[in-house]
């Protein structure tokens, strides 16, 4: 009886472990299938569409329990929460791509042999086309003259499959190359202080490009509340997920 007992909550113990991890995975029809995104943390995210993956930024302090390997790795810039040798050596295959700036080849040059993709190039693999779009601060930074982010050293991206287009900003304020992007069926957008920008700023560049949706992400300690109030009205819709679960 005793070892029944023992048997059982073994059994629940399992189960509950296997389902602690609650992820919002949020799906949007395309040409040819449904692309999938799943928040994982802070900038971390994966998409999936036609059978391959693409992790962005892969951390460790997120929980990848449960998620598959890369078949293309995206990596925004050198920062610890971006760039992470761990992360990437755990999703990465053999024949998996790495793809990032030409700082982050460097800082991977022991780890793996990045295509590099510099600020306005595009790339193509399989059915994803990959644009670079810069990220960069404006005015913010850790001393008088120098920025947390130098332009050309991080690369946002454009991810298209299947027609639609979904923007990922990187650290980033409300560059004029972000204000510029056509045609933005999903975007992520970055807010936070110091590092990036407020959500009044955020909301402000999201007016100028109009996606369709918007994610904030790589939010911590930002009021959402201000952005979402920002975007009432525009049309653009704002969807509000736990990145932090
Ligand atoms: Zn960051």
């Amino acid at each position: 009886m005793a070892a029944m007992r023992k048997l059982a909550s073994w059994v629940l113990l399992a189960t509950a472990a296997a389902s602690s991890v609650k992820r919002p995975v949020e799906e949007f029809p395309a040409s040819g299938g449904t692309v999938r995104i799943t928040p994982v943390r802070h900038g971390s995210l994966m998409i999936e569409a036609g059978g391959q993956v693409i992790h962005v930024d892969p951390w460790s302090q997120g929980n990848y329990e449960g998620l598959p390997q890369a078949d293309i790795i995206l990596i925004t810039d050198t920062h610890g929460d971006h760039l992470d040798r761990v992360m990437i050596q755990k999703l990465k295959k053999p024949h998996t791509v790495v793809i990032g700036p030409p700082a982050v080849a460097k800082a991977l040059e022991d780890v793996a042999a990045v295509t590099v993709l510099r600020n306005g190039e595009t790339t193509k693999i399989g059915a994803w086309t990959i644009e670079a779009v810069p990220m960069y601060n404006l005015k913010r930074g850790p001393a008088e003259g120098k920025f947390y982010h130098d332009k050309g050293r991080g690369n946002g991206y454009v991810v298209t499959w299947g027609g639609k287009r979904f923007y990922i900003s990187g650290d980033t304020e409300g560059v004029p190359e972000m204000r510029a992007l056509q045609n933005i069926d999903v975007a992520f957008v970055c807010m936070n202080l110091p590092f990036t920008m407020p959500p009044e700023e955020a909301a402000d560049a999201v007016k100028a490009f109009r996606p369709k949706i918007v994610y904030p992400y790589h939010y911590r300690g930002s009021d959402l509340s201000v952005f979402e109030h920002a975007l009432k009205g525009t049309g653009i819709e704002v969807r509000i997920r736990d990145w932090y679960y």
